[in-house]
């Protein structure tokens, strides 16, 4: 029976994976796991549907340690759990669809030579999300795939949300515009908004996708109006190691005064800055949290800062704010930084219900009083399962 959709979300050293059946409504997880550690030392491990670890394992030091290898791995291991079901398609995590995708696409060669022209505006990742579809062309040859954008939410904001005051044609003719991402975790916010809170899906709510990497988005009837992050996914807001907003004028300066090359600054601002920048020691934000040096509350006053201000910069592109919704690692799990924020924005009718917002639960949830002007929602965000309905969607 083919009946079971594969969702793969590739980078530089990790392949994660997920396996969906579908004869449910909507699709189930069966399997989900990752190779990380590519290229130095291969490990693989996955759970079943209950969260139960069935495979924690080093490759043999001879084994491959390449993209090429994890994926036969995994398929390997994978088959032999799902004997007599086939995998009907694969969806895959694809960072960047530039202004050509504004939604999934079945892969075909055009769609491929696509994704290539849109590698230099997405340079660190754009190659490792296309590198698996072609091996997985090799592999399973009669199973189609679907590319599934983080960009693609994005392309409903007003242009005047997605422009630089650059000269227009850098935005025309070299691509230089906001595109925005974390796209499928506010496709997924969206689509289960509906039934958590129809104001709130109808009208104007902005989502808080807090987590390593962190991004907030405002949403008009589920629709995106405008984003924090940019031209890359280092705007916005501060991240566990990336910078978030700055002002252009610093690059020039550690360019021309600091001297520091292109490969120096990217590294500052990518890997050295943000959480951890800012505390000197950790980009975690349980460690943060769990920490009374000055420099860690410094750390975690900035970001929480951060969402304030962001929030109040959404509300105004929406003409005001029915609903907030937190979602992502910091978002669904940290109480504090949810406190911090919604302390700071009492002024704009955020009360929240501190016993609510003290509560631990995978599940979504109010946190704000019922009088509150603003209803504040914890909803845990499900990307993989975007992906699986897009790639369902795209092939029936
Ligand atoms: P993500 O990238 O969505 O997996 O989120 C990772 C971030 O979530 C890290 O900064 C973690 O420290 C943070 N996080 C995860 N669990 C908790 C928790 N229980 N309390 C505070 N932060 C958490």
């Amino acid at each position: 029976m083919s009946d079971l959709v594969l969702v793969i979300n590739a980078g530089s050293s990790s392949i994660k994976f997920s396996l969906f059946e579908t004869s449910k409504t909507d699709p189930v997880v069966l399997f989900k796991g990752q190779m990380e550690g590519l290229y130095v030392e291969p490990k693989f491990s996955a759970k079943d549907a209950d969260d139960n670890k069935v495979a924690n394992e080093t490759l043999p030091a001879d084994a491959p340690k390449t993209h090429d290898y994890a994926l036969r791995f995994m398929l390997e291991w994978l088959q032999t759990r799902i004997a007599g079901r086939s995998i009907a398609v694969i969806g895959h995590r694809v960072v960047h669809g530039g202004t050509t995708y504004s939604k999934p696409v079945l892969v075909t060669e055009d769609v491929i030579k696509g994704l290539e022209a849109l590698i230099p505006l997405a340079p660190l990742h754009e190659p490792h999300n296309i590198t698996p579809i072609k091996i997985l062309q090799d592999l399973l040859p009669n199973v189609p795939q679907v590319a599934c954008f983080d960009t693609a939410f994005h392309t409903t904001q007003p242009e005047l949300n997605q422009l630089f005051a650059l000269p227009y044609e850098f935005a025309q003719k070299e691509g230089i515009r906001r595109y925005g991402f974390h796209g499928l975790s506010y496709e997924y916010i969206a689509s289960v908004l509906p039934s958590i809170d129809t104001k709130a899906a109808e009208g104007r709510t902005v989502v808080a996708h807090l987590g390593n990497g962190s991004s907030m988005a405002g949403l008009l009837g589920g629709v995106c109006q405008s984003t924090t992050m940019g031209f890359t996914a280092l705007d916005g807001l501060p991240m566990g190691t990336r910078c978030g907003r700055i002002d252009g004028g610093v690059i020039l300066h550690l360019m021309n005064h600091l001297k520091m090359d292109a490969k120096q600054i990217e590294t500052l601002l990518y890997k050295e800055s943000g959480l951890l920048g800012l505390s000197g020691f950790s980009s975690d934000m349980r460690d943060l949290q769990e920490s009374d040096s000055p420099r860690a509350k410094l750390a975690t006053d900035y970001f929480a800062n951060s969402v304030v201000r962001e929030t109040a910069a959404l509300a105004a592109t929406l003409g005001g704010i029915d609903a907030l919704v937190f979602t992502a690692g910091i978002g669904e799990n940290d109480a504090h930084t949810r406190q911090a924020v919604c302390h700071q924005l009492r002024w704009l009718g955020v009360d929240l219900d501190e016993t609510a917002n003290a509560v631990r639960s995978g599940e979504p949830r109010r946190i704000s009083l019922a009088d509150s002007k603003i209803a504040v929602y914890v909803i845990p965000t499900n990307e993989e399962l975007m992906i699986s309905r897009q790639a369902l969607a795209c092939i029936a």
